[in-house]
């Protein structure tokens, strides 16, 4: 080892890729040699439901069987170009001064998070590594507008999609990819990490992700497998059937977009590249959403916990231990919500109208706070995102920035009807109603001879409507904005 060499640290978050990663790219044009770190700063304990699974250092059991294949994924990938990836655990705020020290770093490069905690957390990393005459230098490989570029004229954020959406694009510039990455030659630093496997990412006892395993390909080369299947079978049905659960109809690529396998410039890029028609536009603004939801978490940090409007704060949730359990489980006697919760247990993914529905019945049947909710999700997803997660909760609860009204109530007979016509997503999940007919799939208790092994409706639709309304009547009303 030469230790008078200089390196370059590359510091790896949620940009795990090698290809348009601007941080990689800048690394190995810096001409030292470069030395990739991953911190897992989790704790090690792999659970299935965590009450404190939304603060954002205690990654959801789903993502993390994810992001174990991830890592594997861009190990491989990283190797291929000669650069070694440390894994350390801990915290970074003592880990990459550490590194930094240990390989004669003059340079720590990474890619922007701008979670909240994220921020408050790099901004003195990089400040104390300037401080010492580090060349510290970040990038944005996560969006395609930072949530400080655009601003509504009186200077504060949106709290409006549409009017976010259409400042946005019109700064939207995704130029070219970053330059494809060479393979570095030469000497490096030797320096100690962990094994993949002590991170112990993976569940064992039971391993309940096995069925996780046919349906993805965690990883970048998996990531540009699904974006490539969606632009050859998707995207030219994709506005008229992105709400049909029942068909391959959306991009899946949420994990991949979550854990940075791909970018949203790359997606734009290849989108952009065809003739622009309504599915094209359809799921850009898609995307927009997520930007959307980035922004709103970045400027309103306490998304993930608290209700945007704050009369949400006296609205009379329940919490209820019984139906929130069914809900978990798939068992409220609600076909398509049962189908939603089963096909998010079997796959770590739920179809984005079904998870509409879920979140529905939850917030608005249930009256079960839409924490709880947002809580099983980040356990459960493999897309688990924090400013996903918060953003949609809320729109769904009423409670949030743009939110769909909370009065508008999902009828989950309904919903499954128009969007499950012949009831093929609800047999696929939920096996004891695989007989049923087409016309009864969806409200099974109405059969001559309902099934015994599936349970009747856990509270009655034009009830729990009703009790919604007059729950959310009495609510103050909300001071003008
Ligand atoms: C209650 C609830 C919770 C959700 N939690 C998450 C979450 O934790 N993580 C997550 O990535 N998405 C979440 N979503 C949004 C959405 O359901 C998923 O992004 C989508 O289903 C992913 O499937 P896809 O990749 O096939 O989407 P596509 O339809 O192919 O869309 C392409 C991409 O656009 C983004 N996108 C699409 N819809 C939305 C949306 N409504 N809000 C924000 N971004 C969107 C995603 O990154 C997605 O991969 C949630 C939605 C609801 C209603």
């Amino acid at each position: 080892m030469d230790k008078t060499l200089p390196s370059t640290l590359l510091w790896f978050r949620q940009d795990l890729r090698v290809n348009d990663n601007p941080a990689l790219s800048a690394a190995l044009a810096a001409g030292h040699p470069v030395i990739a770190v991953y911190i897992a700063e989790s704790s090690p304990t792999v659970g299935r439901f965590n009450p404190h699974a939304h603060t954002p250092h205690v990654t959801g059991g789903a993502s993390r069987w994810w992001l174990h294949h991830s890592l594997q994924a861009l190990t491989r990938d990283l190797a291929a170009l000669n650069v070694p990836l440390i894994i350390r655990q801990g915290s970074p705020q003592d880990i990459i001064p550490a590194l930094v020290s240990e390989s004669r770093a003059t340079a720590v490069y990474w890619n922007r998070l701008y979670e909240p905690f994220a921020t408050m957390r790099d901004a003195p990393i990089k400040s104390g590594l300037k401080a010492s005459g580090i060349d510290t230098q970040s990038f944005n490989a996560q969006l395609l507008v930072e949530p400080f570029a655009v601003a509504t004229k009186a200077g504060s954020p949106f709290k409006v999609f549409t009017r976010f959406w259409e400042a946005a694009r019109a700064i939207i510039d995704v130029g070219p990819p970053a330059p494809v990455p060479r393979k570095q030659t030469g000497p490096l630093p030797a320096l100690s990490g962990l094994a993949l496997d002590d991170l112990r990412l993976l569940p064992t006892r039971p391993n309940w992700a096995k069925s996780f395993e046919p349906v993805w390909q965690p990883g970048e080369a998996g990531a540009n497998a699904a974006l490539d299947l969606f632009l050859e079978n998707g995207l030219s049905h994709y506005a008229a059937e992105r709400d049909r659960p029942d068909r391959a109809s959306t991009s899946r690529l949420s994990p991949h977009l979550h854990f940075g396998e791909i970018g949203p410039r790359q997606i734009w890029r290849a989108i952009g590249a065809r003739s622009p028609d309504r599915n094209s536009d359809k799921l850009l603004a898609e995307l927009g959403w997520r930007e959307f939801a980035h922004h709103l978490l970045h400027h309103f940090p306490t998304l993930p916990e608290k209700s945007l409007r704050p009369e949400f704060d006296h609205f009379p949730w329940e919490e209820d231990p019984a139906a929130f359990k069914a809900w978990c489980h798939g068992q409220t006697g609600y076909p398509i919500v049962d189908a939603g919760m089963r096909e998010l247990w079997t796959t770590g993914w739920m179809h984005n109208r079904v998870r509409m529905v879920v979140a529905s019945f939850l917030v608005k049947h249930l009256m079960v706070p839409w924490q709880m909710g947002a809580e099983w999700f980040w356990d459960t997803l493999v897309d688990a995102d924090l400013a996903n997660n918060a953003a949609s909760w809320q729109w769904v609860a009423g409670s949030g920035a743009d939110a769909a009204p909370y009065f508008r109530i999902f009828n989950p007979i309904l919903q499954g009807e128009k969007f499950d016509p012949n009831g093929d997503y609800v047999r696929r999940f939920v096996p004891e109603l695989r007989e049923l007919p087409d016309s009864l799939i969806h409200k099974p208790w109405t059969a001559e001879h309902p099934p015994k092994d599936y349970p009747p409706p856990i509270i009655d639709h034009g009830a729990a409507r009703a009790r919604a309304l007059s729950a959310f009547a009495a609510l103050p009303k909300p001071a003008r904005e």
